[in-house]
């Protein structure tokens, strides 16, 4: 008989286990717990539901219970796992019964972090973390017709949130503890956000601590905040999220400072046949050459996929990340990789920094847009340590670039010559990378302070 593999967590990380498993290992018995009623739900596309360039929930499941169930998953939603006991290798269910398991993978994710705000828990302010969520608030805003919203937090979900209520017409702000938004870009770059927020009528207010949400009269809501008070008929928190580690804790599994779960190459916790993937666990930065917690999508999908393919019975390991990222906000692409200039020196690095301003395309053609490039490369070896780039075209793919480039360990000597597929409405013949791989190692060689910030 084979083994029982029970998955705790139905997203991307838990469903990607058990399509692997079951690809691999026909015998093993395989069990995915799932708390809420979806699995396989793609998170990444809601902000673009809400917004209504998508229409139907449904076009963000991957794959149903019952698609798993004809390949001989047993699935089971609306059931949560509240405890294991390891010594006798079974998991407690909230329906009050007991499932055995030979091996156990946690990919229970993170929860979004709700301060502790008087007001905070009434009908109309919302987390996004979860389709449930993407659902009530395109639900409520139809139902409440809002006309306006505040989003609490100006993170990459706070960003993209901000141009999906603008799509759906409602008066919207971003409000923020932080000087700025998106704090892992550049201040010149994060201007550049903040003006594309402000052409379509989005303020975003800095330094502003919410105090607490009260009722208001002809608006929902009325929000204090130590820069007075703002109306609202929705609110958004968009201000962090904590990994969910009770079960690992319970188990005792070592965990990281973040709290994430500690993995090694091959996605094992430090217990025996107990693997965890996505959100909830850590994952290994080929740049910082540390473990660290960035609870995105894709990497979800292949920590799952690399678990899937060690429990089913090969062997792989998932070497780590660059740190690659993006997002759209109106019309802007703002995308980044690898580390910053505190982190490289947090690593042991010495850091030097560029920003260059290009045409993304040849200049005479029309529609030429200009695409912001910093590079952060290592002054003792010229090596490139990471990338931040923003513009309306190009960013995203000079990203992805500089990812290759960062995952290869290049310098920037042969970074500067890179060879590329030119041609006008694609690129300059001495494309931005070129440029400002180029002028950082200049700098470098004059001993120019460049652009840090430290
Ligand atoms: C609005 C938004 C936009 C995003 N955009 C991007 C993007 O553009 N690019 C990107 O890379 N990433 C993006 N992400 C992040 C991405 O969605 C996550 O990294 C990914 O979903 C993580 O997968 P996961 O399997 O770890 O967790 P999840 O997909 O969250 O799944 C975890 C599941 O575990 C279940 N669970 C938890 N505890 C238990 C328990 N005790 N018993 C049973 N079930 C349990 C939960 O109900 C949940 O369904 C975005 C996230 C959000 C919220």
């Amino acid at each position: 008989m084979g083994k029982n593999l029970v998955i705790i967590g139905g997203g991307a990380g838990g469903a990607s286990i058990a399509a692997e498993v079951r690809r691999r290992d026909p015998a093993m018995s395989v069990t995915m717990i799932e708390a809420g009623n979806f699995v396989s739900t793609a998170a990444c596309p809601m902000p673009y539901y809400i917004g209504d360039l998508i229409k139907d929930e449904n076009n963000l499941i991957a794959r149903t219970p019952e698609k798993f169930r004809e390949t001989g998953v047993d699935v089971r939603i609306n059931t949560r796992v509240d405890g294991i006991d390891a010594a006798k290798g079974s998991v407690a269910l909230s329906d009050g019964t007991a499932l055995p398991y030979d091996v156990l993978a946690l990919a229970t994710s993170t929860d979004a972090f709700v301060p502790p705000i008087p007001g905070v828990d009434q009908e109309g302010v919302f987390t996004l973390k979860r389709l449930p969520d993407a659902i009530a608030i395109k639900h409520y805003i139809e139902k409440e017709q809002c006309r306006k919203a505040v989003i609490v937090g100006g993170g990459f979900i706070g960003m993209e949130m901000c141009e999906a209520l603008r799509m759906r017409g409602i008066d919207t702000r971003v409000i923020d503890l932080a000087p700025r938004p998106v704090m892992r870009w550049d201040p010149e770059f994060t201007r550049a956000i903040v003006e594309e927020m402000e052409r379509h009528d989005v303020p975003f207010l800095p330094d502003t601590k919410t105090i607490a949400i009260e009722k208001g009269r002809e608006f929902r809501f009325r929000l204090n905040t130590n820069r007075g008070e703002m109306n609202a008929d929705l609110i958004i928190m968009a201000v962090g999220i904590r990994p969910v580690n009770n079960l690992a804790k319970d188990l005792g599994l070592e965990t990281g400072k973040t709290g994430a779960v500690r993995v090694n190459f091959a996605q094992r916790t430090s217990k025996e046949n107990i693997y965890a993937v996505g959100d909830c666990c850590e994952v290994y930065h080929l740049v910082s050459r540390k473990w660290v917690h960035i609870p995105l999508g894709d990497i979800a999908n292949k920590q799952g996929r690399v678990a899937g393919i060690n429990i089913g019975g090969d062997s792989m390991i998932f070497p780590g990340i660059v740190g690659a990222q993006s997002f759209r906000i109106f019309n802007l692409e703002v995308a980044a990789t690898g580390i910053d200039e505190r982190e490289a020196l947090e690593s042991g690095y010495s850091p030097a920094c560029t920003i260059v301003w290009e045409d993304s395309i040849v200049g005479a053609m029309p529609d030429a847009k200009r695409v912001g490039i910093k590079l952060v490369a290592d002054r003792s070896t010229a090596k490139l340590l990471g990338a931040q780039t923003v513009g309306e075209t190009g960013a995203v793919s000079r990203i992805n670039t500089l990812s290759c480039a960062l995952t290869a360990g290049m310098g920037l000597q042969d970074i500067g010559y890179l060879d590329f597929a030119y041609a006008p409405p694609f690129s300059p013949a001495w494309d931005p990378i070129h440029v400002a791989a180029q002028q950082l190692l200049r700098q470098m060689q004059s001993n120019a302070v460049g652009a840090c910030n430290l």
